[in-house]
């Protein structure tokens, strides 16, 4: 039996457009309902029927729904959560998709303090935005983790794994200040890293900006890609799991002053050690599925 018969997905970007692409995949008997705040991603939603309906405001969208899943920068999750409730029945239960779960549980358990709220996390995505930019399969191996609130009943948690298996996600439970922690390291440092030194690459005055993109191939590109994605978006997961970021950065700084030292006192052996250890963790990524076996990503050239 289906987890969910009627389905309301709230903002149809990468990862809202991937999940109704995903549901209609592989729950095509689940009625969908979509909303967006953006008018002009409604009407590319329509255009391309990514759903059964959609609809023009958060509370019509949701007022028969079994599920919701809100796909919508974390920065707005508590605030479209508060607009839709109430409309929402008494029996629905509400998910989210956002990239930091402890304040995003919070603010949703402040919102709809009756529902079942089972905060998750689908570690999937791309650089990308917008409806156009999602597909079926972003979820497929990819893990999903939830972080249910101390009160969520077990059948609703259920629940919902079951709705991301069928997804092909895998599922894992996490406390919330956990999972915020742990992305803070593999997901938000990286990205804040990424779009620094690509800040610093564009701001530099000895090398012109043609030269930058010129030899990009040498590293820098792979940064470029992470530092493409949607500034809505990370602008509010840095504000929002701000204590863990700094943390994890505090870290960072200390273990890149570490290698400034070295270089500068020509500690060879410390770089090569590090420097094994680190390719090792690569092999580890690819050997779990998490990254694609060929060189350079799989890039032709
Ligand atoms: P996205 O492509 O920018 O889509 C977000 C959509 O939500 C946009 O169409 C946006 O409309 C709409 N929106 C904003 N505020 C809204 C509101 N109050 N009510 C209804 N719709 C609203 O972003 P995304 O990458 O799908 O990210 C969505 C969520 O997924 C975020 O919480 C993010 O943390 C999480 N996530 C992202 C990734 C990733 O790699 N991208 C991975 C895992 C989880 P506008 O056009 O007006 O902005």
């Amino acid at each position: 039996m289906l987890p969910f018969s009627r389905i309301a997905v709230v903002g149809l970007g990468l990862i809202g457009s991937s999940v109704v692409r995903a549901v209609r995949e592989a729950m095509p008997t689940v009625h969908l309902t979509g909303y967006d705040a953006d008018p002009d991603v409604r009407a590319t939603a329509l255009r391309l029927d990514l759903c059964d309906d959609i609809a023009d405001t958060p509370g019509a969208a949701v007022i028969d729904a079994d599920l919701v899943v809100l796909c919508v920068p974390v920065g707005a999750i508590g605030t479209v959560a508060g607009e839709l409730g109430p409309d929402l029945p008494a029996e629905a239960i509400v998910t989210d998709v956002g990239s930091c779960k402890a304040e995003v549980a919070r603010a949703l358990a402040l919102a709809l303090p009756t529902h079942a709220i089972v905060p998750a996390h689908p570690v999937a995505g791309t650089e990308r935005s917008g409806p156009e930019a999602g597909f079926a399969t972003l979820f497929h191996g990819r893990w999903c983790i939830l972080t249910p609130l101390e009160g969520t009943p077990e059948v609703a948690t259920e629940r919902v794994a079951e709705f991301w298996r069928r997804l092909g996600a895998e599922v894992e439970r996490m406390d919330p200040d956990h999972h915020d922690r742990v992305l803070a390291i593999t997901s938000h440092l990286p990205h804040l890293i990424a779009y620094t030194i690509v800040g610093t690459a564009s701001d530099l005055e000895e090398v012109t900006q043609s030269e930058v993109i010129k030899y990009s191939a040498g590293g820098f590109r792979d940064f470029t890609r992470i530092a493409a994605s949607d500034p809505t978006m990370w602008r509010d997961v840095f504000l929002t799991n701000r204590e863990a970021v700094l943390e994890m950065l505090q870290r960072f700084s200390e273990d890149l002053s570490q290698l400034q030292r070295a270089i500068r006192w020509g500690k060879g052996d410390e770089l090569f050690d590090l420097f094994t250890r680190t390719r090792a963790v690569r092999r580890s990524i690819v050997e779990q599925g998490q990254d694609d076996a060929r060189e350079d990503f799989g890039r032709s050239h």
